[in-house]
């Protein structure tokens, strides 16, 4: 899609600022029931088609993302713009300053039209813990687009915009691809910046593209990708274009199935899984069954050190760094004793007022996991098996290229049918969280329908090879 638009935009037939004013007819006539978008920034994305259409008419050469309208999750930073995180305690945050993803994708040229809904803080796997507003999934309105980059993939899958940045802690961009039939991308931990990321847990969370095609995405990942000196965590790599490793060829790869995540799966899921399998088998890979001995530990580890990092990284949200601050419910600063309030006062009243339930729990499991009584009976034994989880992936990538799954057990649930069971709703990230757990990267991509709803599969692939999963969907995708 995105060759096909700039293919049009640099014959001409199309201009950005038209491309882009068709864009934001379709969110005017669709978002009021889809609810994807938090913010619209048109004078930014006007103003960069503009730029675009300049060059063009100037006979300048333009690159792939250039003047292509797309959407960020609102827990990145974008200069100048309302970055709410969908929390209330950054309700009128106004970011001072450009993620590294944003100034690269400024510097590319693309089209940023707006901030898209999450789960508050990326918590969560619906987009139903938002603070503002339940994202509807877009095939079928009465169920969760899944989350946590629920408004970045249903803008997509509405045609709200033709790409999206999300992020993955856990499964968060790859989770609401599959329940919404599109294809989403958890690059490698380090891969890519997470400089002006909303933190929610630093060493999982990666920033992750989204699109309708395989393509699409290796090409946005072109655009993002790379070492950054304002991330200590960012590996070094040289740019790539992701994009011209999609020869549609996969003769002789290798996938593993893990027999642990078989025997979970039932169903009308299993059988659509199975015949995706059979479908690699005629694209010329070789299947063979794998062991992960350690996977059914990674749900239970992934909430420990989660919410541990979760407990750390939101106490600067207190109400005198950023964002809200309750300094008194009485206009002074003044506490109802009629003595002045304590500065602990107004962190506990800010905290209470500005954060939702889902987040309140996480800082209270994670702040138990790291206290002195209890860290080495959780935190530090989360994160010993947390290295015995990520030694399986090496064992099993001795052997085969990559590792095959579905991205969920299911299809997308129905909205409020798991909001009020935390722990049925984490059940959704069975099969993505290993991926996180070991920072290997991991794409969802569509392989089936169960009535109209969409099934997604999963490829993880080694440290460091998005373009082998790439290519892999690739040719799962044109054949
Ligand atoms: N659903 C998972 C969680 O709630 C993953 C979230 C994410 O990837 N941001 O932690």
């Amino acid at each position: 899609m995105i060759r096909e638009l700039h293919e049009k935009l640099v014959k001409r037939e199309i201009t950005s600022v038209k491309l882009t004013q068709d864009y934001f007819d379709a969110i005017e006539k669709k978002d009021s029931e889809i609810l994807a978008y938090l913010t619209l920034t048109k004078e930014l994305a006007m103003e960069q088609a503009k730029f675009v259409d300049e060059k063009i008419n100037k006979g300048e050469k333009i690159g792939l993302l250039e003047g292509i309208p797309g959407a960020i999750k609102d827990c990145i930073c974008v200069d100048g713009i309302r970055t709410t995180a969908a929390s209330k305690i950054l309700d009128d945050y106004v970011a001072p300053y450009d993620a590294t993803v944003i100034k690269k994708l400024k510097g590319a040229g693309a089209v940023i039209l707006g901030k898209t809904n999450l789960d508050e803080f990326a918590m969560g796997s619906s987009t139903e813990n938002s603070a503002y507003q339940i994202t509807k999934n877009p095939i079928d309105t009465a169920r969760v687009p899944g989350g946590s980059s629920g408004g970045s993939i249903a803008a997509v899958a509405a045609d709200e915009a033709v790409w999206a940045l999300g992020s993955d802690t856990g499964g968060s961009i790859r989770l609401p691809a599959a329940y919404c039939g599109i294809v989403g991308l958890k690059p490698t931990y380090g891969r890519v910046s997470r400089n002006g990321l909303i933190a929610m847990a630093s060493s999982f969370d990666q920033i992750s593209p989204t699109a309708k095609t395989v393509e699409d995405v290796a090409i946005v990942l072109s655009a993002i990708a790379g070492e950054d000196k304002k991330d200590a965590t960012s590996a070094q790599s040289a740019d790539k274009k992701y994009e011209d490793y999609l020869t549609g060829d996969i003769k002789g790869k290798i996938i593993g199935i893990p027999k642990e995540y078989m025997t979970g799966l039932a169903g009308e899921v299993k059988e659509i899984f199975e015949k995706s399998v059979e479908k690699f088998k005629t694209l010329g890979a070789k299947v063979e069954e794998i062991s992960l001995p350690h996977v059914e530990y990674a749900l239970a580890t992934y909430y420990v050190i989660v919410t541990s990092e979760v407990s750390s990284n939101l106490a600067r949200f207190d109400g005198i760094k950023y964002g809200l601050r309750v300094d008194d419910k009485h206009d002074s600063n003044v506490a109802e004793n009629g003595l002045p309030k304590t500065l602990l006062e107004t962190y506990l009243d800010t905290r209470k007022t500005g954060l939702g339930s889902e987040v309140k729990r996480r800082i209270m499991l994670g702040t138990y996991a790291l206290s002195a009584g209890y860290y080495d009976a959780y935190y530090l034994k989360a994160q010993k098996v947390r290295a015995l989880i990520r030694r399986d992936l090496e064992q099993a990538f001795s052997k085969v290229d990559f590792i095959y799954s579905p991205t969920a057990p299911e299809t997308a649930f129905k909205i409020g049918e798991r909001s009020s069971d935390p722990l049925k709703m984490y059940l959704a990230d069975i099969y993505t969280i290993t991926a996180n757990l070991a920072g290997v990267p991991a794409i969802s991509f569509p392989i089936g329908k169960i009535e109209k709803m969409p099934i997604g599969g999963q490829l993880m692939g080694k440290w460091f090879d998005e373009e082998g999963i790439l290519n892999a969907a690739y040719t799962y995708e044109i054949n």
